[in-house]
């Protein structure tokens, strides 16, 4: 099943992404009521799908259209032909819940043990998964796919984070399989035992699951002594292994062999021209379990327009800058949150820590306090030097938002840490 990388070209994937696509559409016509419905509303039949552009008379997919059919609404084949389930976090309402056939788990191995070779992962490798492990996509999508590049698989879970250390030094582990913030942690953990994380030998770092802005990176990356690459995928659309990034870094490229990916306006639901941002939107080229039609992913990004410097095939997506659902709309001024993090990292004196708390009112947002953490190598008792800090954030936040927000100042380390992703906006509710 697998089509080898070498065997593509930009000329001919549109073509086995054509024939892919039209049969995705007609399974999932004829196999998933929802769909159907869609496409008798739209007078549109399987057939009418001719060309690629012809995707934009599909119907989209979104989470809410998931978890109206949840559990099992969306499956595309008897639950005699799924071998596994697993849903996401639920934590914004119900979960929504995929499976996978066998097949399924095959192309799903193979597509991440794809990214991890282009992220540099070999099969002499011990590669100790620190993601959780269960319903979560992260600890088993990793897993079958690095077993099956090869690799020694240390499938550790996320938590426990000293006997994790201990492990990874007795292992000789060389790829850390985590979220950024629990890279982060561990390191920091290390540290407090009075280890140099560095002195553990890490080699490289997979990190998923959410942003890894370049202040994180940088912090992963010196802490360890490791070069950290960043990988992308979701549980609706399969899990981690839709892209990844090369040793050349700069963005991320999406299988697109299985996985066709558009970029709209998250506002009108039109294509944008290739190179401009906008909300990313996937197809399932491949998938039999759990097949979605453009499904609106909510996440920020824009395809790249230039071929890769190594030779990888498949388009780039650049990292993903924000959520269409994390838009804060504060005193009349649309604010994402990677805005606030993008401004922070100009300032040395901050570390990657921080918070969004937010006040609301009769649901609208009527406050935020930016919460930020020191950096160690600038923490000081003087409240002087603290207050000039503090301006100058306030200051430097102002002219990159055009907004006047409060920040306090925190002592380093005041901030939770989390074991899988960091939950970055708190919300405070006053009387009406
Ligand atoms: P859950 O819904 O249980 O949190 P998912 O793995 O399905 O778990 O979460 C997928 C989401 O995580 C993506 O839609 C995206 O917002 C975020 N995400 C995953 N990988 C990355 C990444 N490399 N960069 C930024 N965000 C990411
Ligand atoms: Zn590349």
């Amino acid at each position: 099943m697998e089509t080898r990388l070498q065997d593509i070209t930009t000329a001919n994937i549109e073509r086995l992404q054509l024939k892919r696509l039209q049969s995705i559409v007609h399974t999932t016509y004829s196999q998933v009521p929802f769909y159907r419905q869609r496409f008798q509303e739209k007078g549109l039949r399987p057939e009418h799908i001719q060309s690629l552009d012809d995707i934009k008379h599909l119907p989209f997919t979104t989470k809410d259209d998931l978890r109206m059919q949840y559990p099992y609404g969306f499956f595309a084949v008897s639950l005699k032909e799924i071998v596994r389930l697993h849903a996401s976090s639920g934590t914004t309402g119900k979960p929504v819940v995929v499976g996978y056939t066998a097949r399924d788990l095959d192309i799903w191995a193979q597509l991440v043990a794809r990214i991890c070779k282009w992220a540099g992962v070999a099969a002499d490798d011990v590669a100790q998964i620190s993601f959780g492990y269960g319903l979560f996509t992260g600890g088993f999508g990793l897993h079958h796919g690095l077993e099956h590049l090869g690799a020694t698989v240390v499938p550790f879970s996320s938590g426990n984070t000293e006997r994790q250390l201990a492990l990874m030094k007795d292992f000789a582990t060389t790829v850390l399989v985590c979220t950024p913030s629990f890279a982060i942690y561990m390191a920091e953990t290390a540290e407090e035992a009075g280890l140099n994380p560095r002195s553990f030998g890490l080699r490289l770092g997979l990190l998923g699951g959410e942003p890894c802005f370049p202040s994180m990176r940088e912090e992963i990356e010196k802490k360890w002594g490791l070069k950290a690459t960043v990988n992308y995928g979701l549980t609706e659309v399969i899990g981690p292994g839709v892209s990844g990034e090369c040793t050349a870094g700069g963005g991320m490229h999406i299988s697109e062999d299985h996985f066709l990916p558009e970029i709209i306006d998250p506002k009108t639901g039109e294509k944008l021209p290739q190179g401009e941002q906008g909300e990313l939107v996937l197809t399932t080229l491949t998938k039999e379990g759990f097949p979605v039609l453009r499904y609106r992913t909510r996440d920020i990004t824009c395809l790249s327009t230039e071929s890769c410097t190594c030779g990888n095939p498949f388009t780039k997506m650049e990292h993903i800058t924000g959520r269409t659902d994390d838009m804060l709309i504060i005193k009349g001024v649309n604010v994402f949150p990677s805005q606030i993090e993008d401004a922070l990292q100009q300032i040395p004196e901050v570390s990657p820590h921080y918070q969004l708390v937010l006040t609301k009112k009769k649901g609208y947002i009527v406050g935020m306090e930016v919460q930020i953490e020191i950096s160690e190598a600038h923490f000081t008792d003087s409240f002087r030097q603290l207050e000039k800090l503090e301006k100058k954030i306030v200051n430097h936040l102002r002219s990159a938002l055009s907004l006047t927000l409060r920040v306090r100042l925190l002592e380093p380390k005041s901030l939770e840490r989390t074991t899988g992703k960091t939950k970055r906006i708190m919300h405070m509710m006053v009387a009406d």
